[in-house]
């Protein structure tokens, strides 16, 4: 096996922690590990860190510091988000909207209030993937409580039009949440600009650690607690404090804003980069999701005639780590609920490739990736009796 050296390209899973970060996060470990609900100057330093890190996050999306709290990831404050919101709210009405494209911690969680009594609307996106206003302002029922539409899309990246839905979100008196795992970190975000009512996001997701995330809930929102027992994050989120997670993340954060702007044109060179030159170079390919309202660092395209899965582990076997749609279905041969949500049959959606990009990505990497990759397309095809019929046809 030629594996000389690995080309991480796998960047919406999770991100490689910035050193910078992990020298930020260490002293609070062994020495300043104090617990920061104590009274004494040794808990105090803790308690100085973390609300250090709450102010940069706050600042980050336009917040007030005492919106934001800390959880454990992106699927925690999901899961708090719209569970407390369903309970809290009950009394007005049961019914949720969201979108078919959402991340399964959303969908999962909806299925779960679904159980318990709760109604939810599952809008339609178009072929690029985008929810539409219209769509989200006639679902609104007189006992809608919540509408959650993600930032961004994890596998197409396809980026909402969430200014205009939280403008109907407001206008209607529903309050709106979005998932912005994704987003966070690397593109602009305005809480107040895009009338955002609570709002999720996760540090392993912009180079932070895993395990560390917050949820920010605008002031005035009456829901409860989640995690239930101490008095930490305003007796809204019991725990100890993840110190040196959230250090990390503080600091992950100031990095993602300060770099942000020359991060976001690097990725989009290096993305419309290989895109244009994939479909120069393999015939047969779809471009998923749009090629403008993009996530920076995502890639995806759908090989007809191809397996997924065969063409992630010979890959692998490159040194290229990539995804499929399907690869977050857990072992099921079922394709991407993106990408049947966008219209793609089942047989195109098998044939899905996901690369996600980092800042240090570059277009050299981009070359060695589609040499590698027309050489497994061709390798795949001739195998396929698929394609050897419609070659027989054509
Ligand atoms: C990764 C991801 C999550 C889950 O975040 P964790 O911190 O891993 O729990 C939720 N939503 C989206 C869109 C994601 O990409």
């Amino acid at each position: 096996m030629d594996k000389e050296k690995e080309l991480y390209l796998d960047n919406a899973a999770t991100t490689a922690v910035y050193p910078e970060v992990v020298d930020t996060m260490l002293p609070y470990f062994s020495e300043l590990y104090g617990n920061p609900s104590s009274i004494y100057g040794f808990g105090a330093r803790s308690k100085k860190a973390v609300d250090e890190a709450r102010e940069i996050i706050a600042k980050s999306i336009g917040a007030k510091t005492e919106e934001i709290y800390f959880t454990a990831g992106g699927s925690e404050s999901d899961n708090w988000a719209l569970v407390a919101m369903a309970q809290a709210y009950k009394d007005k009405g049961k019914h949720i909207i969201t979108s078919k494209i959402e991340h399964h911690a959303i969908l999962h969680t909806c299925e779960y209030l679904e159980r318990n009594g709760f109604e939810v609307t599952y809008l339609d996106v178009d072929e690029k993937g985008f929810v539409n206003p219209k769509d989200v302002e006639a679902a609104i029922r007189p006992d809608t409580i919540l509408i959650s539409i993600m930032y961004a899309n994890n596998e197409i990246g396809t980026i909402e039009p969430i200014g205009e839905i939280g403008k109907t979100a407001r206008e209607h008196g529903v309050y709106f949440h979005t998932d912005a795992v994704q987003a966070y970190g690397h593109i602009p975000i305005n809480v107040d600009n895009e009338n955002i009512d609570m709002l999720s996001a996760s540090a392993h997701k912009l180079h932070g650690p895993k395990g560390i995330g917050f949820l920010y809930i605008r002031k005035g929102i009456k829901m409860g607690s989640f995690i239930h027992g101490g008095a930490q994050e305003r007796s809204r989120r019991a725990g100890t404090h993840n110190v040196p997670g959230i250090v990390g993340m503080g600091k992950a954060a100031e990095l993602a804003m300060e770099h942000m702007k020359e991060n976001m044109e690097h990725q989009i060179r290096v993305r419309d980069y290989f895109i244009e030159n994939v479909k120069k170079e393999i015939p047969h390919v779809k471009v998923n999701g749009d090629l403008k309202r993009r996530l920076p660092n995502n890639i995806n395209v759908c090989f007809r005639f191809i397996e997924g899965e065969s063409m992630l582990i010979m890959l692998d076997m490159k040194g290229i780590c990539a995804s499929s749609g399907s690869a977050c279905t857990s072992g099921s041969l079922e394709p991407s609920h993106v990408l049947l949500a966008i219209g793609l049959p089942h047989e195109t959606a098998h044939g899905s490739l996901r690369l996600t990009i980092s800042e240090e990505t570059t277009t050299e990497d981009m070359d060695y990736v589609l040499r590698e990759l027309k050489a497994i397309v061709g390798r795949l095809r001739d195998m396929s009796p698929l394609y050897q019929d419609f070659i027989s046809k054509n």
